[in-house]
């Protein structure tokens, strides 16, 4: 199956809680996504770690709606029947790439993304895509 390269439009997603506002941060360095809060962490655990680093501008975060807002999209590239890759265009935080593997089973996601829509969430599924030999 080739699919070649695909981008596609992002969905937007606003979650409130209580009529209020709350976000899912995301660290801009390593891309982690933390859980629901009105205001950033204090600090990446991830980030804080010594194998890791803190980027030069220090702690930075950002949130999926600011993400799909600035232009990032998801690129799908068929590396063999039923494996695609998925990985964040422009390179978002450390650049991490998805694989998903297709089964007859089920699907397989390998690793992580940040970045995520309605297309990427349908693809993981297996409702965007039909398998071709
Ligand atoms: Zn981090």
């Amino acid at each position: 199956m080739n699919i070649g390269h695909i981008a596609v439009e992002p969905a937007i997603v606003i979650k409130t809680r209580g009529g209020t506002r709350v976000n899912e941060w995301i660290c801009t360095t390593c891309g982690t996504q933390y859980v629901k809060s009105d205001a950033p962490p204090s600090q990446c655990s991830i980030c804080e770690d010594e194998r890791q680093y803190i980027g030069s501008a220090g702690q930075t975060w950002t949130t999926l709606e600011k993400v799909q807002r600035s232009g990032y999209r998801n690129a799908f590239y068929g590396h063999e029947s039923n494996l695609i890759g998925v990985e964040t265009v422009p390179e978002f935080a450390i650049g991490q790439h998805a694989k998903l593997l297709r089964t007859p089973h089920g699907n397989i996601l390998w690793d992580c993304i940040s970045y995520v829509d309605d297309v990427t969430v349908d693809l993981i599924r297996g409702t965007h895509f039909s398998a071709r030999p």
